[in-house]
């Protein structure tokens, strides 16, 4: 029987495939290829604390917005508080839209007072509430005036931490993942990965073969897609050359390079792990064609590669986002005026078509509307 000992902190033992569940992207990115022998259930939650959670939160804005399943099959976590506007907060919903954390009642100098709220039942319970509190401050009737309001929120800004040491351990992480299912675990702990692992860990303060950006590999990677946003995993390793280096790239955008090791003393091979974070398909590749390490080079890390990634990152974001809305709205007119069974007719078409055409220019332009609350 193969016992395998915790790669971390290296106390634990456990036997093969019974050790903790360590997923190759993080589950809360919307991953699912998993290994369990990589590590021991208490370093998987240290360092799932220490340095993958923080290092997801980073996305949080995406995956909320994409609403990424994560790996435990949750749905993807409201954010809240996320802005604030004209006085209000908003949260963010999964799938993108926001909604009043939490309504409020206004009281006006006329006496009147305006209720702004998420939904009719929320101003309808504001509503009774300010009935009340108003008979004990006032007896004379009150104006009421009830808005729902659609508005585009503006802009958000963004913080996107993504190159640091935090971030990198927690990508070598994936990657040294990643790398325990495509080699025999044991090889993980014969020390040719013992500089990275003890990177992971925390124990080394600078770890100089981590980049952010290019990854020195003259190949087309662009063949394998699933999406225009997957996560995707690449290892690579040269015996000639005694490296191992893992790519990950998160988002179709955001790639990391680690050498993974420069003592490796076994055979070449190229191995490629992808997955569409949104519908969840993944797949895998072994011996990536065309490619050879000849063509690899050391490099480091560039300002202009992170910017083509965030450009990338949120181009493929703004274009999902404007595909779903526009879809949402066709299917919505057709809706409105074609009832189950019916046969198009001309008539049927043009209103669908001009309500399609005149909702996408409103969108387009960005026009606030108010809606007044039948209470
Ligand atoms: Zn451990």
């Amino acid at each position: 029987m193969i016992m395998l000992s915790c790669i971390y902190c290296k106390n634990k033992s456990f036997q093969y495939d019974c050790g903790s569940k360590e997923h190759v992207i993080l589950s809360s990115l919307g991953g699912i290829k998993a290994s369990k022998n990589i590590c021991c259930e208490g370093c998987n939650n240290r360092l799932g604390n220490e340095i993958d959670e923080p290092f997801a939160d980073n996305f949080s804005f995406f995956s909320t917005m994409f609403n990424i399943i994560t790996g435990r099959k949750k749905k993807a976590s409201i954010l809240k508080n996320e802005v604030e506007y004209n006085g209000n907060i908003y949260d963010l919903q999964p799938g993108g839209k926001f909604k009043l954390s939490k309504g409020s009642v206004r009281f006006k100098d006329s006496g009147g007072f305006s209720i702004v709220a998420g939904s009719t039942e929320q101003a309808i319970t504001l509503l009774e509430q300010a009935k009340k509190k108003s008979k004990e401050s006032t007896e004379d009737s009150m104006k009421i005036e009830a808005k729902s309001t659609k508005i585009f929120l503006p802009p958000q800004e963004k913080k996107l931490d993504i190159g640091g040491n935090l971030q990198f351990r927690s990508a070598a992480k994936m990657l040294i993942t990643y790398l325990g299912t495509c080699i025999n675990p044991e090889r993980l702990r014969d020390g040719s990965f013992d500089k990275t692992i003890s990177f992971i860990d925390g124990n080394l303060s600078e770890f100089s073969e981590t980049y952010i950006g290019d990854c020195g590999l003259l190949l087309n990677l662009d063949r394998y897609n699933i999406s225009n946003i997957n996560h995707r995993a690449f290892i690579f390793a040269s015996q000639e050359k005694r490296i191992v280096i893992g790519v990950l790239e998160l988002f179709g955008a955001i790639r990391y390079t680690v050498k993974l090791s420069n003592v490796w003393n076994s055979s070449d091979f190229s191995r490629v792990y992808i997955i569409d974070p949104v519908n969840r398909k993944n797949q895998n590749f072994e011996s990536l064609s065309n490619f050879t390490f000849d063509n690899y080079k050391e490099c480091h890390q560039d300002s202009h590669t992170v910017l083509n990634g965030i450009e990338s990152l949120v181009s493929n974001f703004q274009e999902r986002q404007c595909k779903k809305h526009n879809s949402e709205i066709i299917s919505d007119a057709i809706n409105r005026h074609m009832k189950e069974g019916e046969l198009i007719t001309d008539r049927i078409l043009f209103n669908s078509a001009s309500e399609v055409a005149n909702k996408l220019v409103q969108n387009f332009n960005r026009l606030d509307s108010e809606d007044s609350i039948d209470l």
